[in-house]
């Protein structure tokens, strides 16, 4: 008889896959015993060319890298986009080199490809892991469309300060949410089947710690202990090792002394052995040579000896291991097993993606007409991006505004700009391609709408000569030119309501994009406050890579709604839900301080040994700024009021191999539908190690219809539990612990339970 129950299917299934694989490492050590020493160390070469369908170019650099090609010594290629130019390079090595090992193609998609979604921080905020999954498989069928392979994404550093600019992305503070963000993101690119050719390889990066350098400066020290590493920091590459992530990245940063690059306990102990993980590990730009500036590597030989001997498999960037991987396997330096293990990854992740099989597999210039930039994959970044909008404050519920509002005046240096809402890392978004706000409120609005625009000012001052790279030119924020402020005062005075369109432009976040003021540069502020003394009726529509300092702000306008750089549909996400169409649903993923001087911010610290009364306040605090958030983590309004009732827990004591099932009731009290995120934090009172005062370890996203009342439950179990313990495993220690459900980080609903032996 067959067997079609579940559990005989998921049987057949692993035990087909694990033929399958058998059958690539069979092939992998077929390719393997065929291939000269520098052909393997070929295949652990990166290089990066921005090269077009004719090649690359006639420079020394270029034709160095095109004799390598040649000569079957490059292992992969970053960079090179569109199916013409991956096709020639391609073609450079099947019709030259000796063995014809296919390139794989990789680049940093990172939120799109050509159609752009919002920034990954933004995304965050829609906690709804379903949508995230789909704009991660959209930009995987776009950058495949174009003859991609490999995408260095998603990054899954947690980040706790504002300062850093790669915190736009990242997930924000939390470690729960960014894991589970991460693996969405991950299957999203990945799809079930690597070998697909709409989906591709995907990239765990920066392993690890790159969010917490220190100050929030960017490639900076990281000093943490190894119990905030395991509980802060791993879990969601544990998490993306266990998902199946084909590749992770390591980082610039050192930790505790030790750079990430060079750093043996966590690639190979950790991660390849402990963990088990099969897939590639990839340096950072440059970051094998770069430990020679850490001072940790006296020349490029001794970091290749590091980084090799480490587990960094493929060298991007650093003509490292080209150089001297050889003379150090001569030397004894270097054993061939660890050669061996490398080029292993590289041809095992070739196998997956099918490219031995057809190497022009992703060459397909159909499929790079049709699938991208497509009405359909618009709708669903339109649907992201509303998705990913958090409402901060919304006082006298200005918000929603009617259709046929008589007047609105729209007004700021973003309110018209088509450039910040594609935020850095757009890949291929074309620079001025997003929706602006200003044409988002001109498809929405009635015929009798009168809409009054006026910049007001300009927030940077153009330094971006005609031919110069925008993203490489450093940002100069006008502090000047006042001219426009009249004009937009009058707006303002002429309209029943101002959308102000103010924040960040696209280049102050990203990549060596930090920052110590997190405030509004320029003059923003100063329109503001002109236009508040005429008009009452702000709504800040804030576009922003970073949590900012909202203190004036919010004294001033009583209504913020947070929209990040949502993407190329910007401005229709946010008239969608400026007007109504669509009810706020965002939360933060991040704590939003009263003062960049609170940074780095996090709802989830640890007490001091000096609290004070029972809302866990403690003295460790500061004489002129509160000591918690101004917008907490989890924080977001809705057009409706949710109320929570009836925490009830099933059992108030387990063991620890126990599950406790822990359900709320959520009502909708108004009288528009909306969509709530329930979320459940926890704290173990005492442990082995001080534990936060607050985690998060749930969440569920539901629609509650008006006047409707729905009952949510989760389960508490041994993964809830556990942390890094001071024996240095995951373990449940048994005592009392406190559970909280609730719309934010400062749920107020609490009970208690307790877990014995
Ligand atoms: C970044 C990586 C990125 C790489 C390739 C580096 O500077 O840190 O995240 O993937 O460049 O562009």
């Amino acid at each position: 008889d067959f067997d079609t129950s579940v559990e005989a299917n998921s049987r057949f299934i692993k035990h087909t896959t694990s033929l399958i694989d058998k059958q690539i490492e069979l092939k992998v050590d077929s390719v393997l015993a065929l291939m000269t020493i520098d052909e393997k160390i070929g295949q652990l070469v990166q290089y990066s060319g921005k090269w077009n369908a004719t090649g690359p170019s006639t420079s020394e650099r270029d034709q160095y890298k095109y004799n390598k090609l040649k000569k079957g010594e490059v292992g992969s290629m970053l960079n090179v986009a569109s199916v013409a130019s991956i096709r020639e390079t391609q073609r450079i090595v099947m019709e030259n080199s000796r063995l014809k090992i296919p390139l794989i193609f990789a680049y940093d998609v990172i939120h799109g490809y050509k159609t752009i979604f919002p920034i990954p921080l933004g995304e965050s905020a829609s906690w709804d892991l379903d949508i995230i999954k789909k704009s991660a498989a959209i930009s995987a069928k776009e950058a495949s469309a174009s003859g991609l392979n490999w995408t260095f994404a998603p990054m899954i550093d947690v980040s706790r300060d504002a300062r850093w600019g790669r915190i736009m992305e990242g997930s924000g503070e939390d470690t729960y949410l960014t894991t589970q963000i991460g693996v969405a993101r991950i299957k999203g690119f990945q799809g079930d089947d690597l070998s697909a050719t709409h989906t591709i390889a995907a990239c765990a990066k920066h392993f690890a710690g790159y969010g917490f350098g220190e100050a929030g400066r960017d490639y900076n020290t990281v000093n943490i202990g190894e119990y905030e590493l395991h509980n802060s920091i791993l879990p969601p590459f544990k998490a993306a090792a266990e998902a199946g992530v084909a590749t992770f990245m390591n980082a610039f940063n050192d930790i505790d002394g030790i750079p990430a690059t060079g750093h043996r306990h966590l690639q190979r102990d950790l991660l390849k052995n402990e963990w088990n993980w099969p897939g590639l590990m990839v340096s950072d730009w440059g970051s094998i040579g770069e430990m020679i500036a850490h001072g940790y590597a006296k020349d490029l030989k001794h970091a290749s000896e590091i980084a090799i001997n480490a587990g960094s498999d493929m060298d991007m960037e650093s003509y490292a291991y080209e150089a001297s991987l050889k003379t150090l396997i001569e030397d004894g330096k270097v054993s061939i097993d660890v050669i061996n293990d490398a080029v292993r990854r590289v041809l095992r992740i070739k196998f997956q993606l099918g490219l031995f099989d057809d190497p022009y597999k992703y060459c397909d210039t159909e499929r790079e007409k049709t699938e991208i930039y497509s009405k359909e994959n618009l709708e669903i970044a339109r649907d992201v991006a509303k998705k990913s909008i958090v409402l901060l404050k919304n006082d006298n519920q200005v918000l929603p505004l009617s259709k046929d509002i008589k007047s609105i005046a729209v007004i700021g240096p973003l309110a018209d700009d088509k450039n910040a809402p594609l935020g850095n890392w757009r890949a291929e978004g074309d620079y001025n391609s997003a929706v602006s706000l200003l044409e988002g409120v001109k498809h929405a609005v009635s015929k009798s709408t009168t809409i009054h625009y006026e910049k007001g000012i300009e927030l940077t001052v153009p330094t971006v000569k005609p031919g110069e790279n925008q993203f490489l030119i450093p940002l100069e924020f006008n502090t000047t030119d006042r001219s426009g402020i009249k004009k937009a005062v009058e707006a303002a005075k002429k309209a029943e309501v101002v959308l102000l369109a103010i924040g960040e432009d696209a280049y102050q976040t990203g990549e060596g994009r930090s920052q110590v003021d997190i405030g509004f540069k320029g003059l923003q502020l100063e329109l503001l406050e002109a236009i508040q003394k005429v008009n009452k009726n702000i709504i800040i529509v804030l576009m922003n890579g970073r949590p900012m300092d909202l203190t004036r702000a919010s004294e001033v306008a009583p209504t913020i709604l947070e929209c990040w750089h949502l993407g190329s549909e910007s401005g229709n996400a946010i008239a969608d839900v400026v007007f109504g169409d669509y009810n706020p649903s965002g939360k933060l993923p991040v704590s939003f301080p009263h003062h960049v001087g609170q940074e780095p911010l996090y709802y989830n610290q640890k007490n001091t040994g000096r609290p004070h009364g029972s809302k866990q306040v403690t003295y460790s605090a500061y004489r002129d700024a509160p000591r918690f958030a101004l917008y907490p983590f989890g924080h977001g309004l809705s057009y409706t009021t949710f109320k929570y009732d009836n925490l009830t827990l099933d059992k108030t004591e387990i063991k620890t191999t126990d599950s406790i099932n822990v359900s709320v009731s959520i009502t909708n009290a108004g009288d528009t539908d909306g969509e709530e995120v329930v979320q459940l934090y926890i704290r173990d009172l005492i442990g082995s190690l001080v534990r936060p005062i607050k985690e998060l370890k749930g969440f569920k996203k539901l629609m509650i219809k008006a006047g409707e009342t729905k009952t949510v439950t989760f389960k508490i179990n041994a993964e809830t539990l556990q942390f890094y313990t001071a024996n240095k495993k995951w373990e449940v220690e048994p005592g009392a612990f406190e559970v909280w459900v609730g719309g934010s980080s400062v749920a107020e609903l609490k009970q208690s339970f307790s877990v014995v032996e």
